[in-house]
């Protein structure tokens, strides 16, 4: 008999949540609107409404998983802190959904879960040791070696975003200089596409938008696909920036894939092409050649597959 996991993605936004199958297959899905201001009871009793529902209406379902922004002690299965739900503090999510709903209820930052997604169901399917990068509006990681995902002591394993890649870098959202984040995020991105726009460097990317808020990763692409020299620079320096943290965790870890998620990932080629450049240029003891970089396979989907993975190995059950 076919178990089932139920995977929640719990965003500063939206609440994705779905009924997976061993195969990694969404069998139940519901999306969510939430208020990110409201109290922790509320966003999680709405979580638990929907979990509720689709443990109901299907047998064999092991547990619930969740991924959630922010630092968490997953052992006893609660939220330090979240930075999309400024009202959180050391909130008893898993204790709390677990008592409601008499199931077993695992917790993990968003970005952990979503690495497992890739790495069970994705583009990192079949490979022992991988990192992931997701880039939004923050920058977040995971680290799998020898196909299990590293926590480490403070839960922090993977802070990719939050690595110096600049002495004398810019100011960080987390207070440090210089980090990844600064130069890589998708607001990093858009402040240097708006500067092209207002010195006028930049005529396509003036041309597809109405605001400077309408900028995205994707529209930037899409100008530097149609010849505009500033938009494909900006992805590509940004991409640069991408490849020289991935050119240290490469001789901090070695492994054999990289994947590149969240919506900056949507930039395609002129991305890649400045991570690859970066590679070439920084790799000297190991061969450029031998560390694959991938565009994430799942989308928004891999933090809530992800979740029920994470459930699945949790819950001692085997992912096919
Ligand atoms: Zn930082």
């Amino acid at each position: 008999m076919d178990s089932f996991a139920i995977g929640a993605d719990l965003g500063g936004s939206h609440l994705s949540i779905g009924l997976v199958d061993q195969h990694g297959r969404i069998l139940d899905y519901q999306e969510i609107k939430i208020d990110n201001l409201a109290s922790p009871e509320i966003t999680l009793d709405i979580l638990a409404g929907n979990a509720s529902r689709m443990k109901e209406k299907h047998e064999n379902v092991k547990a619930l998983g969740i991924g959630l922004p922010g630092n968490h002690d997953s052992v006893k299965g609660i939220c330090r802190f979240s930075p999309n739900f400024p009202q959180w503090h050391h909130v008893e999510v898993a204790p709390y959904l677990s008592r409601v709903l008499k199931m077993p209820v695992f917790m993990l930052n968003d970005v952990r879960v979503a690495t497992l997604g890739e790495l069970y169901f994705g583009a990192g399917k079949g490979v022992k040791n991988l990192v992931m990068l997701a880039i939004g509006t923050g920058v977040g990681g995971g680290v799998v070696i020898n196909g299990s995902l590293v926590i480490g002591n403070e839960e922090a394993a993977g802070e990719i975003g939050h690595m110096t890649i600049d002495l004398n870098g810019p100011l960080c959202n987390c207070g440090n200089y210089g980090c990844l984040e600064a130069f890589a995020s998708g607001p990093s991105i858009a402040a240097h596409a708006a500067e092209a726009i207002i010195r006028k460097q930049s005529v396509k990317l003036r041309e597809k938008i109405k605001s400077l808020e309408e900028i995205s990763a994707k529209i930037i692409a899409e100008a530097a696909g149609e010849g505009d020299s500033a938009a494909f620079r900006i992805l590509e320096q940004a991409g640069r920036a991408i490849g020289t943290a991935v050119a240290n965790l490469a001789v901090t870890l070695n492994p054999e894939r990289f994947i590149i998620g969240g919506g900056v990932a949507q930039a395609g080629e002129p991305l890649f092409s400045g991570i690859r450049k970066e590679l070439e240029k920084r790799l000297k003891i190991i061969q450029p050649e031998s560390i694959s970089v991938l565009p994430a396979a799942l989308g928004v989907k891999a933090g809530l597959v992800g979740a029920a993975a994470y459930a699945f190995l949790k819950s001692e059950v085997t992912i096919l």
